[in-house]
């Protein structure tokens, strides 16, 4: 066996195993095996690329290691729980920004030395678009999600983004035709992160998620693209895997969401702004409860749904919660959680959180599977949850949230909700559901709240 064939074989065996490890984390049960296979085929996969390419000194690359690789323990050691979606937006950029700057190098490079063809300026050109969207939106994703950036743009973005589009895919077909003069390129990059940064902006309330799944997807499809400036398999099957992934996460979004991703791109969104006022939607309408009054309700109840949301991950009450579920059925009471698709702040945030606490999957209920039975439910605790509940959604075609399918809780006998005041969830919306004739709100963190509940239940 030549060198050749052994990095070829390597390159497939890790393939494979980012393939079978993908398989796993499809399901639960099998998704920590999933992720320790994927990473064995990543470390397969250095360890061969390092045998490959002796082109950079091994000092080099072991000084990038290390920067990089301190800056991630930093960052990873020192980043909240809650603050995980926002690292998950900036490792997006951060990997779209990384193709640019190899695929970029390397057509260079191929080009001062004569060598460049039209698959490598094609790829390079694709990699150039992709990539400088992908960070620049990334960056406006995590200034959104960090709740910083409340800028919806001007009247007219949607027109100026079309117009981007237009002149990036003008000098995209001028790399692939004059590839001898780099400076495309780089217009290019530098347009596609105007696009990138202009593109997102606008966005907020029920289709941010969409935007998060298609920006990780796009991060992929700049890495398969980089893989052909580079004539690297590996890169090319790696990136598509992340691509076909995240497009696969982006339609299950949109369907959840009953959007389009291309209407969430380049259509006009409602914005906030045109919401209702608070105080109409309030005033002289919340009844507060206590944690004595709600063990009372829970103590006679025969079916209880609990409803997580982004408070939920921002309380760590995952613990807490599981404990009460555990009280409620040894009193007899049958316990589901009905998990909204785009509760918390990333796909299947409240999954994870909840799996954290070990409660058992089969109790969690999807949307469509959950909003039948709530008809016939005695009590529905919506904690930490607020726009995936709203019913304005349902009601107010001017809602940001508007279209979006709820968890239609308001139907449940009575409705507790746990939260630490009126304040609007990510969308900025007030909430009729808290004003309804059938919901009670106990104010206060989730975690303490959720506890004197317990205590509560306990001593009655
Ligand atoms: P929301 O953001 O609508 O509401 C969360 C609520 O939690 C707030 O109203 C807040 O109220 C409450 N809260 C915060 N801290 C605590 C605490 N310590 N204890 C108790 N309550 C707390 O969350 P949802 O999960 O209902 O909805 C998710 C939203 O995020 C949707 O708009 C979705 O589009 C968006 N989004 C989702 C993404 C995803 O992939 N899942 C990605 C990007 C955005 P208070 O301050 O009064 O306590």
């Amino acid at each position: 066996m030549t060198r050749a064939d052994f990095i070829e074989l390597g390159y497939l065996v890790a393939a494979s195993l980012f393939i079978i490890g993908l398989k796993g984390l499809s399901r639960p049960r099998t998704a920590r095996r999933g992720n320790l296979i994927g990473a064995a085929g990543m470390l397969l996969a250095v360890v061969v690329t390092l045998i490959d390419q002796a082109i950079v000194s091994y000092w080099v690359l072991a000084a990038g290691l290390i920067v990089g690789s301190a800056i991630g323990v930093v960052l990873a050691v020192r980043v909240k729980m809650t603050s995980m979606p926002e690292l998950v937006a900036l490792f997006n950029g951060f990997g779209g920004a990384a193709s640019v700057l190899v695929a970029g190098a390397s057509f260079v490079e191929a080009v001062d030395l004569g060598l460049v063809d039209t698959e490598t300026s094609t790829a390079a050109a694709a990699t150039a678009i992709i990539g400088a969207v992908t960070f620049t939106g990334s960056i406006v994703a995590f200034a959104k999600l960090r709740e910083s950036l409340h800028w919806h743009g001007f009247s007219g973005i949607r027109i100026v983004n079309t117009a981007l589009a237009a002149v990036s895919l003008a000098l995209a077909a001028m790399v692939v035709i004059d590839p001898g003069n780099t400076m495309w390129l780089w217009a290019l990059v530098a347009v596609g992160s105007v696009l990138g940064l202009l593109v997102v902006v606008p966005i907020g309330g029920a289709d941010m998620p969409v935007v998060i799944a298609l920006l990780n997807s796009m991060s992929g499809l700049a890495a398969s693209a980089t893989g052909f400036v580079l004539n690297n398999t590996l890169l090319i099957i790696a990136g598509a895997l992340v691509g076909a992934s995240g497009l696969i996460l982006t339609q299950i979004m949109s369907v959840a969401m009953n959007r389009s991703a291309l209407s969430v791109l380049f259509t006009d969104a409602p914005s906030a702004s045109a919401g209702v006022d608070a105080d109409e939607v309030y005033a002289g309408k919340i009844r507060s409860t206590s944690a004595d009054e709600v063990a009372m309700i829970l103590e006679t109840a025969g079916r209880v749904a609990i409803v997580p949301g982004y408070g939920l991950a921002v309380a760590q009450a995952q613990h807490a919660v599981s404990e009460l579920a555990k009280s409620l059925e040894a009193n007899g009471t049958e316990v589901v959680f009905a998990i909204h698709p785009v509760a918390g702040r990333m796909p299947g945030h409240m999954n994870v959180l909840l799996a954290e606490a070990e409660i058992d999957y089969e109790k969690l209920l999807e949307m469509d599977v959950a909003n039948p039975t709530f008809a016939q439910t005695d009590v529905v605790i919506v904690l930490g949850a607020n726009d995936v509940v709203n019913p304005s959604a349902n009601t107010d075609p001017n809602s940001p949230i508007a279209g979006m399918p709820i968890l239609e809780v308001g139907d449940a006998q009575t409705v507790v909700v746990i939260k630490r005041s009126l304040s609007p969830g990510f969308a900025g919306i007030p909430n009729p559901l808290f004003a309804a004739d059938n919901a009670l709100m106990l104010f206060g963190d989730g975690k303490v709240a959720v506890t004197a509940i317990i205590k509560a239940l306990a001593e009655a």
